[in-house]
């Protein structure tokens, strides 16, 4: 006999598969990210349609047989439809699931995550510029998979004021003197570091550091913001060691 357990997910994949059917993948707290069948949902018929669909939040109950998911009931919470009406917001969302599906891990606790994912999709509700949402999450995604830069100080001499240069793959920084004096060309290139002025190292300590609801509540100029978002991102692929086709189209827009 299966197993029954309720839990709330966030739907951040769905696969269609045969006539009306669909395999979504769903972000939820202590299950972790789940693949649940969902049988007959994409017929008009289906009364679970409209809260199996990317991005929608439900509450669910789901059949548990092994490690089997099947989708029981879904119960709309929220289903942020309005980052559809912008182009540019939804393929932004779409990176932002993409992400969570790579980082994600099964049978564990990843209730942070999902609150993380949550928040962000109600602040691409908002406003709130793109770039500063999209530095915000990747920067906090890899803070809560142990991926936090250590940028409070130059890791070779331990100044802690002026502009720095970011090891992407190392995660660390050293200051201009440390990178270009102590070290033969060869270091600097193959690391590919990334230069990163002292106002964008703020935004960035502030961004690992604030409490998460305080996480977005900053404002930026321009400059700092596209400096920001090269830097947050560059070194998001590089910790992950991958690309994704989601990213390619949003910048392609
Ligand atoms: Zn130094």
């Amino acid at each position: 006999m299966p197993q029954t357990v309720k839990t709330n997910g966030l739907v951040i994949r769905e696969t269609a598969v045969g006539e009306s059917d669909k395999i979504l993948t769903i972000l939820t707290p202590e299950l972790g990210k789940i693949s649940v069948y969902c049988k007959g949902v994409r017929s008009i018929k289906s009364h679970r349609m409209a809260a199996t669909q990317l991005f929608c939040y439900d509450e669910l109950t789901i059949a548990v047989r092994g490690d089997k998911y099947t989708l029981g009931e879904a119960c709309l919470i929220e289903n942020f439809f309005d980052i559809r009406s912008d182009i540019c917001k939804f393929a932004l969302a779409q990176y932002f699931a993409d992400l969570l599906c790579e980082v994600s891990v099964e049978n564990e606790d990843q209730s942070e995550l999902l609150s993380l994912a949550l928040n962000t999709f109600h602040i691409l509700l908002s406003d709130k510029p793109l770039k500063l949402i999209k530095s915000v999450f990747e920067l906090r995604v890899l803070c809560l998979i142990g991926l936090t830069p250590d940028i409070s100080a130059c890791e070779s001499c331990g100044k802690t004021a002026g502009e720095y240069y970011l090891d992407p793959v190392g995660g660390t920084v050293k200051c201009r003197e440390c990178l270009f004096e102590s070290n033969s060309p060869d270091t600097y290139t193959s690391h590919a570091y990334i230069f990163i002025p002292s106002y964008v190292l703020r935004a960035m300590c502030y961004i690992i550091g604030a409490s998460k609801k305080r996480i977005f509540a900053f404002s930026a100029e321009d400059i700092l913001l596209d400096t920001l978002e090269g830097v947050c991102e560059k070194y998001t692929l590089s910790q992950l060691g991958r690309g994704f086709e989601s990213l390619n189209f949003y910048k392609s827009l």
